[in-house]
């Protein structure tokens, strides 16, 4: 599934040159982006950068003040949300406080005089769904957080909307509920194959659950990408800096080439070889970018001469159940962070405090950001 690799398909949500301003700020700047068909699609960007604008403006809660919202080919500009194919589950969830499970999800059904029968059927193919059969006549204060979050899924789904759009659906769940969710919403999404929008600022969230991520910085788009292609090449400071733990070291290009370019890196104090294509110019500056996870850790030096080393020094170590973080010194003043997977017991830890300690990783192993 990756129709975004196929230039023949056509996106089912457009933004085509989208700019919406309250007064005189900007909260979404021209801005375009296509959504396919079955996609699990999220918007992620800290607070204020415009991504829940730019969904209400699917829902039809907002107008943009110039572009276009269009929907499986239809310019959605002037249709009122109930009569577009999208549905938004909000993060509060908006339920009826006085009604039960079964009328809460009934309710919208009822209001565009669906028959009783098919009410019946319908309500309880959403129980069903979201595994909820046994609370159909509670009130949502009888539930917990999570069968209420479930009970605000099934009432957004029941008309079967084309598109749901999930503000923050999972923002008031504790963590570990948090992420039992997320299997399920995605396990949900795939079954019922729709698609499906979510609007987060949670970076392991929509790594979790989307197919795509853009992520956002004050109403424009910095990259759209699938999640491994945004961890692993990030294409700014920004979103590197913003998903994930990331050593970011400065510098300036000395070479640049096909396959290959090499920095000074100040941070390092070293050269670092890249194998990467960088569409910039000698002397330019630069950074240079690598997870903790592609940094090796040892008490001597790289055998191989064809991998990037510098020495340092141990000054912290984070352990954190399956991984601990070594942070490493350098002549520099700068510090490395290099994580290595617990896979036995470290009651004694080979490497420890203050061990003099060697640093490498492969020429694939980072990538250089000009931006
Ligand atoms: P959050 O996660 O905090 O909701 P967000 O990225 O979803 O943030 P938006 O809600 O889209 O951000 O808001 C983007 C900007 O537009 C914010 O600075 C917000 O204050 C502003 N904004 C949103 N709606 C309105 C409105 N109706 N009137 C004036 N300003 C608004």
């Amino acid at each position: 599934f990756a129709p975004w690799n196929d230039p023949n398909a056509k996106p089912f949500i457009e933004f085509r040159n989208v700019t919406k301003t309250f007064g005189d700020f900007t909260a979404v700047d021209d801005l375009s982006l296509g959504i396919y068909e079955r996609e699990f699609f999220a918007l992620l960007g800290p607070s204020g950068c415009g991504k829940t604008t730019l969904m209400r403006m699917v829902a039809g809660f907002e107008e943009p003040t110039r572009g276009h919202v269009l929907l499986d080919g239809q310019d959605l500009v002037g249709i009122p949300p109930y009569r577009r194919p999208t549905n938004m589950m909000f993060q509060s969830y908006a339920l009826f406080p006085h009604m039960s499970v079964w009328e809460n999800i009934a309710f919208g059904l009822k209001q565009d005089g669906m028959p009783k029968a098919d009410i019946v059927a319908r309500v309880d193919e959403m129980l069903t769904l979201v595994k909820l059969e046994q609370f159909a006549k509670r009130k949502p204060h009888q539930l917990s957080g999570g069968q209420r979050q479930r009970v605000a899924l099934a009432r957004s789904l029941a008309k079967k909307p084309k598109v749901l759009l999930l503000d923050e659906p999972l923002g008031a769940l504790d963590k570990k509920l948090r992420e039992e969710t997320q299997f399920e919403l995605t396990d949900l999404q795939m079954r019922l194959g729709m698609t499906f929008l979510i609007v987060t600022h949670d970076q392991e969230e929509a790594m979790t659950v989307a197919d795509r991520i853009a992520v956002m910085d004050r109403g424009k788009i910095i990259q759209i990408a699938t999640p491994a292609e945004i961890y692993e090449q990030p294409n700014s400071r920004y979103v590197a800096d913003f998903i994930g733990d990331i050593n970011l070291l400065e510098g300036r290009l000395s070479s640049v080439g096909a396959g290959g370019a090499k920095l000074e890196c100040v941070g390092t104090g070293a050269t670092v070889d890249v194998a990467q294509d960088v569409s910039a110019r000698v002397g330019d500056q630069a950074w240079f970018a690598i997870r903790p996870e592609k940094v090796t850790i040892s008490l001597t030096p790289p055998a191989d001469p064809n991998v990037n080393a510098v020495s340092g020094e141990v000054w912290d170590i984070g352990y954190l159940g399956d991984v601990s973080i070594y942070h490493v010194r350098l002549a520099t003043g700068a510090t490395v962070k290099s994580t290595i997977t617990n896979t036995t017991r470290l009651v004694e830890r080979p490497i420890t405090w203050e061990d003099k300690v060697w640093l490498s990783w492969t020429r694939d192993g980072g990538v250089v950001l000009t931006r």
